[in-house]
């Protein structure tokens, strides 16, 4: 088939059996090269429209598209969706009963599917390979590719066996997909998967229409409050909390001081709950306040603004939360606030976890990135996005390009901090170190002598908030670990005695007083 032969295909399936006007980025290359027999590996964010990269060639090809997904709960959905299209597609997974599965079978060899969706350990049996075998396949597309990686934390081992697909069947084109996107994943992905000569194709991560915002938590409701009465009155928006106490408690207090708000998390009745998510998407200006529950397959385009009570576990978290701002390109805000709390309570989930060392380290890991991003003295976006390994300069639309923090030598107040710390004992948490640099008189002073303590009142000079995002901090560096009893005892790290003996010089931020946050350039 020629070029313009096939591209016209392409574009006139698209616009046929999908009903839509135009392929999006890099769609259309990407169909070219897996319809002409090619292998192609793709990194586009969540909802950058990945599933038409391999559905279009599949339908332009011989034979039956294999789709290999580990997301068994939605291909029940995405089979359906398929066929309301005239797509005929179905898939094997452990849910159906043998005759279902054995029809399937059936129809895979018969050529009477297009598409058939399979998960990964079923596919790699004798039974779904000798089927194959006897078949005609037009493509192999790996969803989710980021499962081979080790790396990452949805790591699946029957993902690395799916190179056998490669050695078994050599002339099938194979396309693998991921919205995860750093070097290291994308090494694995191409190694695991002998994908060395596919061409890649990675989208822009970016989000030029997202103006990020991290503030420091002080009073963080009337912060909010301030935040969506100043910007985004009257405007629909999702705050993220942790847990479903402070989801219920927000959602009230919210609608307490005007402003129309639903709650969302996994403890509500199901009826409630999808009535509240009906009421978000059909109604105009609603905020809901929702644990990350919330927002998987939620597609509307008119949210104005993301807010998060609490930070993220991870930046692809973050990245995904703050993605369902702005979908249709107008300006939106993804605004957080965080402190001093929220590095202990992640830390300690981590600790607390079941999980084994090694993710524990990963997990670790993606906090410490995510720190980074919440501490950096430098632009957001070129934070966020060189996390996906994509490069970028400073963007103008984040906080720290709009009003650049002020950075100060934190040495002496951090060496201050670090033998507070080390000659009370490494037995106490952050307010009672702070009682001790600033001298005051409370009974656990007393009760300790640490008014006896050579440090006692050396850090009178700096306020209790200054102190608290500079523990904030240190901790964010690893200058200083917490420990997970009753008192989040803080104890120095091996990184602290550079500081302490003076060898290493820190920079940190600036604590800036919470002020009335600025009005945004208003909207076209
Ligand atoms: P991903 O798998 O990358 O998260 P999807 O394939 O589910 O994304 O696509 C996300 C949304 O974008 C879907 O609603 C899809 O129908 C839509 N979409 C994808 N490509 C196009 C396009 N070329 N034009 C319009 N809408 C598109
Ligand atoms: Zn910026």
């Amino acid at each position: 088939m020629g070029e313009d032969a096939s591209n016209a295909q392409a574009l006139h399936i698209l616009q046929t059996v999908f009903g839509y006007p135009s392929f999006r980025g890099q769609q259309a290359e990407i169909v070219d090269v897996v319809a002409n027999g090619g292998d192609a590996l793709v990194l586009m964010p969540t909802g950058g429209g990945k599933s038409l990269c391999y559905q279009i060639p599949a339908l332009m090809r011989e034979g039956v598209g294999v789709v290999v997904s580990p997301l068994i709960a939605l291909m029940q959905d995405q089979v359906d969706a398929l066929a309301e299209l005239g797509v005929r597609a179905a898939f094997l997974n452990s849910t159906q009963s043998f005759e279902e599965q054995v029809r399937t079978e059936w129809l895979v060899r018969d050529g009477g599917l297009d598409l058939v969706y399979v998960a990964p350990e079923r596919l790699l049996t004798s039974r779904c390979m000798d089927m194959l075998a006897e078949s005609k396949i037009a493509l192999f597309a790996i969803d989710e590719a980021h499962c081979v990686s080790q790396w990452g934390h949805d790591f699946r081992p029957e993902y690395i066996k799916l190179s056998a697909l490669h050695e078994v069947f050599p002339d099938v084109p194979r396309i693998a997909l991921t919205a995860t996107a750093d070097q290291q994943t994308r090494e694995e992905i191409i190694e695991r998967l002998q994908l060395q000569g596919a061409r890649q194709f990675v989208s822009s991560f970016d989000r030029p229409n997202i103006t990020y915002r991290i503030v420091e938590k002080a009073n963080v409701r009337k912060q909010l409050l301030d935040f969506i009465e100043g910007e985004h009155k009257g405007d629909a928006g999702i705050v993220y909390c942790l847990s479903r106490k402070k989801v219920e408690e927000t959602a009230e207090f919210l609608n307490g001081s005007g402003i129309e708000a639903l709650p969302y998390h996994a403890g509500m009745e199901s009826e409630k709950r999808s009535a509240n998510q009906a009421r978000f998407l059909r109604e105009e200006g609603i905020v809901m306040v929702a644990t990350i529950a919330f927002g998987m397959g939620i597609d509307k385009p008119d949210v104005r603004f993301v807010a998060h009570l609490d930070m993220p576990r991870s930046i692809e978290g973050y990245y995904q939360e703050t993605g369902r701002a702005g979908r249709d390109g107008a300006p939106a805000d993804a605004w957080m606030a965080y402190g001093l709390q929220d590095v202990v309570q992640q830390r300690r989930m981590i600790d607390e976890s079941e999980a084994n060392e090694a993710f524990k380290r990963v997990q670790g890991a993606k906090l410490d990135a995510m720190l980074g991003l919440c501490e950096t003295l430098s632009c957001r976006r070129v934070q966020l996005l060189g996390y996906f390994g994509q490069a970028s300069t400073p963007c103008g639309n984040c906080d720290t390009c709009l009003t650049p923090p002020q950075a100060f030598d934190a040495t002496v107040p951090l060496q201050k901090l670090l033998s507070s710390i080390y000659r009370a004992g490494q037995r106490f948490g952050a307010a009672h170190i702070i009682d001790v640099l600033r001298g005051a008189d409370s009974d656990k002073i007393r009760q300790w002598r640490h008014e006896q303590l050579s440090t006692f009142g050396v850090g009178a000079d700096l306020s209790e908030a200054e102190w608290r995002a500079i523990i904030r901090q240190a901790i964010a560096l690893g200058l200083i670990a917490v420990d997970h009893d009753a008192y989040n005892t803080l104890k120095l790290t091996e990184a602290a005695r550079p500081v302490l003996r003076g060898e290493r010089r820190i920079e940190l931020r600036h604590y800036q007083k919470p002020a009335r946050t600025r009005r945004q350039p208003a909207r076209s």
